[in-house]
């Protein structure tokens, strides 16, 4: 079935080929290399073999579950501009709340790990909003275990509240509201609760299972109370991991620095890192030579949930890489070396994501059971009446998801949402702005616009038959 998905070949054709060829395969069936290759060749392909590690993360073997040890949660603030998303983050950085150790943290490195009296820690990701997030979520790096979305209790639930609710939510993220500005006048928490009840979002205090707490990022009420429902929220995750192996994690942020050459801030996901690994980030790798807190403390390692700033690759590689520490130097080198290649012969001919073609041929294959949809149009009610279209369009076979409707002109966050959650883009009446029509052919995604509700639902519903032609 891949080979046919890669081919654009019909299954029925490839097996129907190999029996002429007197091999007697299945739909299913992994054929061996020499078989790949004389069955691409009778389709008029020609078989280039790339090791699975380095177009991919490579895969280390699953811990045994009595290694596994509690690791504290990594939370992401979210939430509209001005509402206080860096007021919260640096109260919480500034204050250190809690655990009432001496001095503030100091060092930027885009993430940091804060403790609360009770000794239990919570690790921050520094660059506040939902861009960052999904964009690390889009390179493959799913790192957040928690998302505090503030919501400034003296304005309203705005067009990015929605928007951080859904890129939390599509990536199965569980959320935590700080209803923030209490100490305002004009703030009114309950307001804010009852919009987002509205949106099928009930919080505690409504009813609900969703934790929210008021909070002044500005006076520091409320916040110790957010980090203990935040943990809570941690606790039913039952976030764990070995401490005790080979460590491997994303990358937050890397720089080139005067003195020190390339810093890279890295979250250990799993495992330990320690001075002397050999690492593999990305496109790059190199012997970790020190490693730095968010205090500018050296240490020598990092364990799980641990961020730290490490010295010692050959090069920048980019926030939401994955890295891995490995036993053998060379073998690291080689890799990032063919992932260099790679990358300069795709950057050449990019083909990643998802067109509506694309789903139509894979559904007419059998292998694909959603279709993920992004929606946004002129007015509201338009967009509510083809977001209940869409959705009626779901069959047993395929189930449609509109993971984010909205009223504006299709933005970058959108496309950055699509791309981390293989969806495709439809404007009703709005047109991508120029950024997004540019971040949207960089990542092949699927814009559709359309001005007629009927002919959305038409095309759409062709290609869930999977019978769209290649050439519309
Ligand atoms: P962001 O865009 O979400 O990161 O918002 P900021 O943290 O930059 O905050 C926007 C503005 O709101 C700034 O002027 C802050 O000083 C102010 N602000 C943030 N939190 C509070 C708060 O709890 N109370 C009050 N009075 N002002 C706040």
């Amino acid at each position: 079935t891949e080979l046919s998905n890669m081919m654009s070949v019909n299954v029925n054709e490839i097996i129907s080929t190999c029996m002429s060829l007197g091999m007697m395969v299945t739909m299913n069936q992994r054929l061996d290399g020499e078989t790949l290759q004389i069955v691409a060749e009778e389709f008029g392909y020609e078989v280039e073999f790339v090791d699975q590690e380095v177009t991919e993360a490579v895969t280390m073997e699953e811990d045994n579950p009595e290694d596994l040890k509690p690791r504290s949660p990594i939370v992401t603030v979210m939430g509209h501009v001005d509402h206080g998303k860096t007021s919260l983050l640096d109260y919480i950085r500034r204050t250190n709340v809690i655990a009432g150790e001496a001095g503030g943290i100091t060092q930027h490195i885009g993430a940091y790990h804060v403790t609360l009296e009770s000794g239990q820690t919570i690790t921050f990701l520094d660059t506040p909003g939902h861009e960052a997030f999904t964009a690390m979520r889009a390179r493959g790096a799913q790192v957040t275990d928690v998302a505090i979305i503030v919501v400034a209790a003296d304005d309203a639930v705005m067009p990015q509240t929605k928007e951080a609710i859904s890129h939390a939510q599509a990536a199965g993220v569980p959320i935590v509201f700080a209803i923030n500005k209490v100490d305002r006048e004009a703030s009114n928490p309950e307001k804010i609760k009852e919009q987002l009840a509205g949106m099928n979002l009930l919080v505690e205090d409504w009813g609900g299972k969703i934790q929210s707490q008021d909070v002044s990022a500005k006076k520091g009420t409320g916040v110790q109370e957010i980090l203990e429902k935040v943990l809570l929220e941690a606790e039913m995750l039952d976030l764990k991991a070995n401490p005790e192996r080979n460590a491997q994690g994303t990358i937050v942020e890397a720089m080139l620095d005067k003195g020190r050459g390339y810093v890279t801030t890295i979250l250990v996901q799993n495992g330990t890192l320690k001075i002397g690994d050999y690492v593999l980030a990305g496109q790059y790798s190199g012997k970790v030579r020190a490693l730095l807190d968010e205090r500018g403390h050296r240490i020598d390692e990092a364990g799980p949930s641990t961020p730290a700033a490490m010295l010692g690759l050959d090069g920048a590689p980019q926030a939401g890489d994955t890295f891995v520490v490995m036993d053998d130097e060379r073998e690291a080198k080689q890799i990032a070396q063919k992932r260099q290649q790679l990358a300069r012969e795709q950057s050449a001919r990019s083909q990643k994501n998802l067109t509506l073609e694309e789903i139509g041929r894979r559904l007419a294959v059998g292998d694909f059971k959603e279709l993920n949809i992004i929606l946004k149009g002129d007015v509201d009610g338009s967009i509510e009446a083809l977001s209940d279209s869409l959705q009626r369009l779901t069959t047993e076979e395929i189930q449609v998801n509109i993971i984010h409707k909205a009223v504006g002109q299709i933005s970058e966050s959108d496309v950055l949402l699509a791309s981390a959650s293989d969806a495709i883009i439809v404007g009703f009446q709005v047109r991508p702005s120029p950024t997004a029509r540019k971040l949207a052919e960089k990542e092949d995604i699927d814009i559709r616009l359309y001005s007629i509700i009927y002919d959305a639902i038409d095309e759409i519903k062709s290609a869930m038959e999977g019978m769209l032609s290649a050439e519309i």
